[in-house]
C-alpha cells in the first residue's frame, strides 16, 4: 500500500511505520464504555480520537475491522477495596433496576452522544455479557498453562510467575517490576485470598446480593474487568493483531493486564501497535465529579451540559460539530484543556473552514490547463496534509495546512488570486481534499444539515427560499425580499449576495 504512515506505539515509546500484518487488513479495537452511567466528556474525546484513526485507515485503502466493546459486568468499584462491587450491579442496586435495563439505557445514551459527534459505529460491538463462555475458556487456557490459581471458587492471574517466565509485565506502563510486584492490584474482592498482593482476579466468585452471575467451573461468579477485552479482541481479530487503543488512564493496570491474560493463554505478544489517547481537561484542571472543598463545587461537565448550555461554566452553548473540531485542533497524545476562550475560537474557525469549503466547492477552475506557480503551491500543500496525517495523525497540522490553503480559497473567491494559475486537475484535487478531509477523514459536517439528519433537506430548502427571494427581487418586490432576509435573520442565517449567485451560512 503506497502510504508512509507512522504509528506512536505505547509499547516501543517511538513512532514506528505502520505495516499491518495482513497487507490490506487492519485489525483495531478499543475499549469501550462502562455503561452504569452516562459517557463521560473525556471519553468522548478518546472515542472521537479513535475515529479518526479508523477513518482516516480506511481512507488509506485498508479494509478495518474495528472492535470497541461494552462494558456491562465485571468493571469493580474501588481499587483496593476488600468489598469492592461490580459497578453495574450496584448501580442497579441502587435505584431498583434490572442489571439489564441499566445497561440498556446507557448504551442507547451512548450511542446518541457519539452520533451527535458524528462518529462511525464499530465493526462489531461486543459485550461482556455476551462474551461469558468465551471468558471462561480463557481461565480455562490460562490456568492449564499454570499462569493462574483457584482459591475458594475465584481463580487469580498468577502474576510473579509470568514476571519470571516472560519478563514482559510492566513493559506497557514502563513500571518496574519490583514496583509492580509490591503494589497491590485492583480488582480485587478478597484480598487475603491472593498468594501475592500483585495476582490480579480473572474470575470472581459472587455472593448472595451480587446481581449478574454465571456458573462456571470454579464457582457461580462473574470474569474480572481486564478479561472481556482479551477475550473479545481473541474472537474477533485473533491472538495476534494491529492496533489497541484506549485512553491513557487504561495503560495501568487494564491493558497491561490484558497482554498478561492474552500471553498467558496464547504464549504470544498480541497487539502490535499500541496507542494512548490523552486526557481532556476543563479550565486547566482534571475534570472530577467531586466537589472542590473550597468552592463547593465540581470541575465537571456532561456533553449534554455542554451542547444544550445548560451549565454554569461557559458562556453559551458549543454544538457538537464545534466540540468535534475543537477535539480535532490538538493531538490526540496531547492533553487537551476545555474553556470558553478556546471553545469559542473553535467555532470560529470551524465556521470559516466550512464557509471556505462551500465557496470551494462552488467555484469553477478557469480550466485552461496551465499549472503556475500557484497551482504548485497548492499540490505542495496537499501533499503536506497528507504528511501530518501520516506522521501519527497529526490533526491539529494537518488542519493548519487546510487553513493555509482556506485564505487561498478566499483569495481565489474575490479575486485577489489569479484563478487561471491553476490547472484544472489541481483545482479539481483541491476540491476533492476539502471533501475528503472535512467529510470523510475529521469526520464534520454542516450543522444545519446535521439537523437534518445530513439528508441534504435543509440545503434543498434553503435554495427553495433563495430561489422565491431571486424572484421577488427580479419583480421589485421589496417587501417579500426583506421579509425572507429578516426571517432567515432571525434564525441566524445570513445570505450573502455576489456575482455568482446567492450564499447562505449559519451564524456570523
Ligand atoms: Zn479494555
Amino acid at each position: 500500500m503506497e502510504h508512509e504512515l507512522k504509528i506512536y506505539n505505547s509499547l516501543s515509546r517511538q513512532k514506528e511505520p505502520f505495516e499491518p500484518l495482513h497487507e490490506g487488513y487492519v485489525g483495531l479495537y478499543v475499549c469501550g464504555p462502562t455503561v452504569y452511567s452516562d459517557v463521560h466528556l473525556g471519553n468522548c474525546r478518546t472515542f472521537v480520537s479513535f475515529d479518526v484513526i479508523y477513518r482516516y485507515l480506511t481512507y488509506l485503502g485498508y479494509k478495518v475491522r474495528y472492535v470497541r466493546n461494552i462494558t456491562d459486568v465485571g468493571h469493580l468499584e474501588g481499587d483496593t477495596d476488600s468489598d469492592a462491587e461490580d459497578k453495574i450491579s450496584k448501580k442497579a442496586r441502587l435505584e431498583q433496576l434490572e442489571p439489564m435495563e441499566l445497561v440498556q439505557r446507557h448504551t442507547r445514551s451512548f450511542h446518541h452522544i457519539l452520533g451527535m459527534l458524528n462518529t462511525l459505529s464499530p465493526s462489531i460491538e461486543p459485550t461482556a455479557t455476551g462474551h461469558i463462555v468465551e471468558q471462561i475458556q480463557m481461565v480455562q487456557e490460562i490456568l492449564d498453562n499454570g499462569y493462574a490459581y483457584v482459591k475458594n471458587g475465584s481463580v487469580y492471574f498468577n502474576t510473579p510467575k509470568f514476571i519470571k517466565d516472560h519478563g514482559v509485565y510492566g513493559k506497557l506502563s514502563g513500571k518496574r517490576v519490583d514496583d509492580l510486584l509490591s503494589e497491590t492490584r485492583d480488582d480485587l474482592k478478597n484480598q487475603d485470598e491472593k498468594n501475592d498482593p500483585s495476582d490480579f482476579a480473572i474470575w470472581i466468585k459472587a455472593d448472595e446480593r451480587h446481581l449478574m452471575r454465571w456458573p462456571s467451573p470454579w464457582s457461580v461468579g462473574f470474569p474480572g474487568w481486564h478479561l472481556e477485552c482479551s477475550a473479545m479482541s481473541t474472537k474477533y481479530l485473533g491472538k495476534q493483531f494491529d492496533i489497541h487503543g484506549g485512553g491513557m488512564d487504561l495503560q495501568f493496570p487494564h491493558h497491561e493486564n490484558e497482554i498478561a491474560q492474552n500471553y498467558g493463554a496464547c504464549g504470544c505478544m498480541p497487539v502490535r501497535y499500541w496507542m494512548h489517547g490523552n486526557m481532556l481537561l476543563l479550565n486547566g484542571k482534571k475534570m472530577s465529579k467531586t466537589p472542590d472543598p473550597e468552592t463547593g463545587k465540581s470541575n465537571s461537565i456532561t456533553p449534554v451540559e455542554l451542547f444544550s448550555g445548560e451549565n454554569e461554566i461557559f458562556s453559551k452553548p458549543y454544538s457538537p460539530m464545534v466540540v468535534r473540531f475543537f477535539m480535532l485542533q490538538s493531538h490526540y497524545r496531547s492533553t487537551l484543556d476545555l474553556t470558553d476562550d478556546a471553545l469559542l475560537a473553535a467555532e470560529k474557525g470551524f465556521r470559516r473552514l466550512m464557509e471556505a469549503n462551500k465557496a470551494l466547492q462552488g467555484m469553477a477552475s478557469a480550466g485552461k490547463g496551465q499549472e503556475g506557480p500557484l497551482g504548485k503551491e497548492i499540490q505542495k500543500l496537499i501533499g503536506q496534509i497528507h504528511e501530518e496525517m501520516n506522521d501519527d495523525f497529526n490533526t491539529p497540522r494537518a488542519l493548519a495546512v487546510l487553513f493555509d490553503l482556506v485564505t487561498k480559497i478566499n483569495s481565489l473567491k474575490d479575486g485577489h488570486l489569479p484563478m487561471d494559475q491553476i490547472s484544472e486537475e489541481t483545482f479539481n484535487r483541491l476540491k476533492h481534499t476539502f471533501r475528503n478531509f472535512i467529510y470523510d477523514i475529521f469526520g464534520l459536517k454542516d450543522e444545519l444539515e446535521a439537523g437534518a439528519e445530513g439528508n441534504g433537506l435543509a440545503e434543498g430548502l434553503m435554495q427553495l427560499i433563495i430561489d422565491i427571494r431571486q424572484q421577488a427581487r427580479a419583480s421589485k418586490d421589496w417587501a417579500t425580499s426583506d421579509k425572507i432576509r429578516d426571517a432567515l435573520k432571525e434564525l441566524d442565517i445570513v445570505l450573502k449576495d455576489s456575482k455568482e449567485g446567492t450564499s447562505w451560512v449559519k451564524g456570523q
